[in-house]
């Protein structure tokens, strides 16, 4: 007879196989409305407990219909990976596992397979040898490590202790940041005391890119600690802040330089993208995100941080029953918020290995290729717009061009609604420099030349279905 966990493992694997099988037939918008999912998954909680069998089968039946398919080839919303089937396999045994990755003595081979992928991840992204690495949910989480690190260290450096004393009465920090930022480095700079609109903004040009020159008034007007934000990859362009010419002004302020590198900061692992993100090694810490581009499942961030020590400090938590540090060896949490959390490290691993150095520099590439060549398909079509210079994986297309501003937002808006309508294809819309665009991530690892160019017609058929219909 089967043991009864064995009966919800097979369970779970079945349904999962299943899933995995139809994706690419299937439509990958949800089906199922709030109402339905609300109604199938909800009730009151029964007092005795149900079958673990029965509820396995009743979650699948029941949730996949609110699935968005977010490994499904024609998916292009947000900057969203799609969870490699190697990197679900060790998620399973993770799971399986149990493991609380707080500390070494808990949890070695957490621990040690951390120092590894750390090492890995630093090494392909060609940072500095030396830094620390956590493993956190994402890079939302990782801006905020970043900056709790650099709120350390700027403020050690004149004399205050910010772990101890906290920020009332601190000297004053100076944050820059340019003015196309993502908002997560904004939420990083709310939960750390420094203020959403503590920043002084620096402007940017039409793609998103921070002007060095601004930057460099900007840091001359003020005295006292510094904390310059810069991005690699802005969410809607795909677009580089220009580390090369940042990098020495902070250097010359001791200002201390992070990067939000959510998905951009995969270039620097390339030979032919790395010019895009030159200098990006100068910086002070770095946030990315193992979810997106390199397709490991959710949840899985990195922080990266130069400086050791002041990672450490901003993350230490102390209590005497936490076994004591042993020399040598990685406690996880001394790199991240939490004390307990799941062992992420060991899906990173599995995907990492999957792909080697080449495969992960090989798909960064290919993206990139795919997003020229969509960029190509989509010039060809009159009254479509790409508006911005397609550097990376990103597009930001505009329709109705030469027409009035107002009928151009509203094809946009419209051509995002008939896609939508068609579920064909997964889409997102934005508000980028005054205007409304279908922004395009190209982004999982299951597209290609042909389901590029499949995708261009479904563009194009929406967009004459619209125009014949508002025009
Ligand atoms: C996605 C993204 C973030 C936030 O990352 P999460 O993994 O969603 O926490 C931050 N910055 C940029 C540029 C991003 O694309």
């Amino acid at each position: 007879m089967t043991k009864t966990f064995e009966t919800y493992f097979e369970k779970a694997f079945h349904h999962a196989v299943d899933f995995r099988k139809t994706v690419e037939d299937n439509q990958p918008l949800p089906k199922a409305s709030h109402e339905e999912l609300y109604e199938s998954l909800g009730g009151p909680l029964s007092d005795a407990g149900e079958k673990g069998d029965v509820l396995i089968d009743h979650l699948a039946k029941y949730a996949t219909p609110g699935i968005l398919q977010m490994s499904h080839p024609q998916f292009y919303g947000w900057v969203t990976g799609s969870s490699h089937p190697v990197g679900v396999a060790a998620d399973w045994l993770t799971s399986a596992w149990g493991q609380n990755t707080g500390m070494y003595v808990a949890t070695p081979a957490a621990s040690v397979v951390e120092d590894v992928v750390g090492e890995w991840v630093v090494g392909l992204l060609g940072l500095p040898k030396e830094s620390s690495v956590g493993f956190v949910t994402g890079a939302t989480v990782a801006n905020f490590v970043g900056l709790a690190a650099a709120r350390s260290e700027v403020l050690r450096r004149v004399g205050w202790d910010v772990e101890e004393d906290g920020l009332w009465g601190a000297p004053k920090i100076h944050v820059f940041i340019g003015e196309d930022a993502h908002a997560t480095v904004y939420s990083g700079l709310q939960y750390l005391g420094m203020g959403r609109n503590q920043v002084i903004k620096i402007k940017a040009d039409i793609n998103g890119r921070m002007n060095p020159e601004e930057l460099d008034r900007a840091l001359l007007e003020y005295k006292g600690p510094k904390i310059v934000i810069a991005q690699a990859g802005q969410i809607n362009s795909g677009c580089f802040d220009p580390f090369d010419a940042i990098v020495p002004l902070c250097k010359r302020e001791g200002a201390w330089l992070h990067v939000d590198g959510a998905f951009g900061l995969w270039a620097n692992a390339s030979p032919k993208l790395k010019h895009l993100s030159k200098g990006v090694e100068g910086a002070d810490s770095w946030a990315t995100d193992g979810h997106k581009w390199l397709q490991i499942p959710y949840d899985c961030g990195f922080v990266i941080v130069k400086d050791h020590v002041a990672h450490q400090r901003a993350m230490k938590i102390q209590a005497s029953y936490l076994h004591g540090e042993i020399a040598g060896r990685r406690d996880p949490s001394q790199f991240v918020p939490e004390l307990s959390r799941r062992a992420r490290g060991f899906a990173a691993w599995a995907v990492l290995r999957a792909f080697g150095r080449g495969g992960v520099i090989n798909m960064v590439e290919n993206h990139c290729a795919l997003a020229k060549r969509l960029e190509k398909n989509l010039g060809k079509i009159s009254g479509i717009e790409v508006l911005n210079d397609v550097v990376l994986n990103q597009l930001a297309v505009g329709f109705g061009q030469g027409l009035s501003a107002e009928i151009q937002d509203k094809l946009t808006l419209s051509v995002l609604k008939k896609l939508s309508e068609k579920n064909e294809c997964v889409v997102g819309g934005a508000d980028w420099k005054g205007r409304w665009i279908m922004r395009i991530s190209v982004i999982t690892f299951l597209t290609t030349k042909g389901t590029i160019d499949e995708f261009s017609k479904m563009i194009e058929c929406a967009f004459k279905e619209v125009k014949e219909s508002i025009l």
